[in-house]
């Protein structure tokens, strides 16, 4: 496997590799992101803050009273989150918004956790292309908070 991919996605083995023994071996990998860009380009990599050792991704949320910021980590399945501002609250959906030029963040499909929780597609590519992006749910504490390679997550919604 490639280490290193052309859209902007790091390969880390999660261990040593042993011989492959089962499908399943394909799960102990996981993907970093090291581009990230919001559907208007703005790029959301914040170098200040890692998480992990990478770099996370930067996002500003809001709801109802609350108006704040946080970093996301970019390793796979991983839910660290350094908050910058503001307060998340496990269960509660949030609205996302790029933190430099405001706009929000594209929904691609609607989770199954909430009536109204949504799948947050982020591109890896300044040009926003679904099918190279990442996509998590906006939910606080989801399961769904993964990241999905999100060409991944429409054929599963398809089925
Ligand atoms: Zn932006
Ligand atoms: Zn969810």
């Amino acid at each position: 496997m490639e280490r290193f991919r052309k859209d902007g996605r790091l390969v880390i083995p999660l261990m040593n590799r042993k011989k492959p023994e089962s499908p399943k071996d394909e799960d102990k990998v996981r993907y970093v992101v090291n581009e990230a860009y919001c559907p208007k380009g703005c790029n959301i990599i914040d170098n200040e803050h890692k998480i992990n050792n990478a770099p996370g991704l930067r996002i500003r949320f809001k709801r109802p009273g609350i108006d704040g910021e946080f970093v996301l980590s970019a390793i796979e399945g991983d839910f660290d989150k350094i908050i910058l501002s503001g307060e998340l609250e496990d269960g509660v959906k949030d609205d996302l918004y790029c933190p430099h030029c405001g706009v929000a963040f594209k929904i691609l499909v609607n989770c199954c956790c909430k009536p109204d929780a949504d799948m947050i597609v982020i591109g890896l590519t300044p040009e926003l292309d679904f099918n190279n992006a990442i996509t998590f749910c906006n939910v606080t504490g989801c399961a769904n908070g993964t990241f999905v390679k999100s060409g991944d997550v429409i054929r599963h919604s398809r089925l």
